[in-house]
């Protein structure tokens, strides 16, 4: 196999240049290796197979890999850590191209004092928490569900985790980026050589390029500045459970003012019965392979595990008086409602960790929930984002899980509350060997972002299969931001090398592969 569009002869010279510039070892093109970089959670792994993976381990080695590309028209699609399960894994979107794996890169360097972390992309959740325990740093992370991932390329695809830094992407503060042509650029601050600014103000002078680098195909980033959460004093807050799948719209309707205010500070994410039990069972527990979740399965999980149809945990970060004045004032807005149960959570420095993504502690346990069908399991996240109103929530809930329904999968979602608006954080749960069962994923996938366009809904981030689709639907004045996207593309990376297709942003060369 070779990249697209490139000769076997000419495929080998780029791989002799790669393997002088970076070493022998660090180029990877046997069959093994290639699979090792496909989406392991992928219905079809063939379709986005990489050619062959490179692992530079500096700036100076990816500057270089990347003229090499130039100059042999080679497509590299840069990853972290490679970790983007249920998006895509490492895999490429144009199959062929060469995997630019950044995971030697490792470098982390802390600002104890202002509370900021400068990080290179190899660097995972793990190592930074370790890090920072080690050396007694008194700073937290903000984690996601899955920790296996890089800080860096977590950030990069807008990922999201569950304390006040939540948001990953808007704690970014400096990048340091290598263009498509292979030039070196510090952003923000750090265009100013030894700023001593550069992760602590972000907008820089004149225009702010940081999150031009966010789900983009605009650059290689080598370094990337981010604000860390002082440790706080206490974290304490309500862990709450809702008897009927109809409480979601109130239930949002009073969180709603609340997470807008700033009163809730972190995104509560109110997630269904499924959550649970996807991780901690497998599907056979509960009913027989094939048939259907029924009521009386949902019923006997929610017993075992002793929770709603719903369930939301709230947090609140900081010192014990004004925690504990927060929890009153949340408890206080739910009083009268009908709520199942309402548990309070309570941590004060000194306790024992509570290790969870919370408090900022990675942790791997739910990527157990690719077990739930047995065989080799998988997911597909399918992530629309909808105003902050139960009405518009409830709504988007019966008319998903009229389709999951329709197309025979389980119902697994949540609905993460943002200041102004919810992402409806679907995973699509499969099972690989099953030929029925994924040969329903791909149209149910496609029904779903039907309808959320119907709605004029769109997704925040999408799998590597998908990136076109979704681009679609972004379609104001004729899809005006993709052509602007892709003036910006050509103006950069007129060869096309960098993650061709990615956001479904294509080169002038490969526009026309565009589905
Ligand atoms: C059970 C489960 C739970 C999960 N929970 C969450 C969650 O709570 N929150 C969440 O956000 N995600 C979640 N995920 C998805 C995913 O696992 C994480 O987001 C993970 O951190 C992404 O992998 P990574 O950090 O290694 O990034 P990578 O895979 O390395 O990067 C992600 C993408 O960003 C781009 N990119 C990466 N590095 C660079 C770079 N240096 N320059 C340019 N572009 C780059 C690439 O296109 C890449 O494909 C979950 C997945 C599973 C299976």
């Amino acid at each position: 196999m070779t990249a697209p569009g490139v000769s076997p002869r000419v495929f080998a010279r780029a791989l002799s240049a790669f393997r002088a510039a970076v070493g022998a070892q660090h180029v990877f093109t046997s069959e093994d290796d290639r699979l090792a970089y496909a989406d392991p959670y992928s219905p079809d792994e063939q379709s986005h197979l990489p050619s062959a993976a490179i692992a530079p381990a500096s700036v100076e080695e990816v500057r270089e890999a990347v003229r090499i590309a130039n100059r042999y028209r080679i497509p590299l699609w840069p990853i972290s850590r490679g970790k983007n399960y249920g998006y895509g894994g490492p895999a490429p979107v144009l199959r062929g191209s060469i995997v630019l794996d950044l995971s030697r890169m490792k470098k982390i360097e802390v600002d104890a004092e202002n509370g900021t972390v400068l990080v290179e992309p190899g660097v995972g959740f793990f190592d930074l928490y370790d890090h920072l325990q080690a050396n007694n740093i008194p700073l937290w992370l903000s984690v996601p569900g899955n920790s296996w991932g890089s800080v860096a390329g977590n950030a990069l695809d807008r990922g999201v985790g569950y304390t006040p830094y939540g948001d990953h992407a808007a704690r970014i503060c400096g990048l340091e980026v290598v263009l498509p042509d292979g030039d070196l650029v510090r952003t923000g601050m750090g265009a100013m050589d030894g700023s001593p600014n550069w992760q602590l103000y972000r907008p820089g002078y004149g225009p702010s390029w940081d999150s031009m680098f966010c789900q983009s195909n605009f650059g290689v980033v080598t370094k990337l500045g981010l604000w860390l959460m002082p440790a706080p004093e206490s974290v304490m807050g309500l862990d709450f459970e809702f008897d009927k799948p109809e409480d979601l719209g109130w239930v949002v309707d009073v969180l709603a003012p609340m997470r807008r205010e700033g009163i809730i500070q972190q995104s509560p994410s109110i997630g269904n019965w499924l959550r649970a039990a996807a991780v901690l069972t497998r599907r056979e527990e509960w009913v027989e392979p094939g048939r259907p979740l029924n009521d009386s399965a949902i019923e006997a999980i929610r017993k075992r595990f002793e929770i709603g149809w719903w369930s939301v945990s709230v947090r609140c970060y900081g010192p014990v008086e004004i925690n504990e004045a927060t929890v009153r004032f949340i408890k206080r807005a739910f009083r009268g409602r009908s709520v199942l149960a309402m548990n309070e959570a309570r941590w004060v420095q000194g306790d024992p960790p509570e290790g969870s993504p919370v408090t900022g502690t990675p942790i791997t346990f739910p990527l157990a929930n690719a077990n739930w069908f047995g065989g080799r399991g998988g997911h597909i996240g399918y992530s629309p984002v909808l105003p902050s109103k139960g009405d518009l929530a409830l709504r988007q809930f019966q008319r998903t899980y009229a389709l999951y329904q329709q197309y025979g999968m389980d119902y697994h979602a949540s609905f993460a509350m943002g200041e102004r608006c919810l992402t409806n954080v679907n995973q699509v749960l499969y099972d690989r060997d099953d030929p029925d069962m994924m040969g329903r994923v791909d149209q149910f996938f496609r029904a779903l972002v039907a309808d959320a366009s119907e709605n004029r809904y769109s997704e925040y981030r999408t799998h590597i299969e998908y990136m076109d689709l979704v681009a679609s639907t972004y379609d104001f004045n004729r899809h005006a931001l993709l052509r602007l996207n892709e003036r910006v593309k050509d103006a950069l990376d007129p060869n096309g090398v960098i993650a061709p297709g990615k956001s479904g942003i294509w080169p002038a060369s490969r526009r026309r592969r565009r589905r």
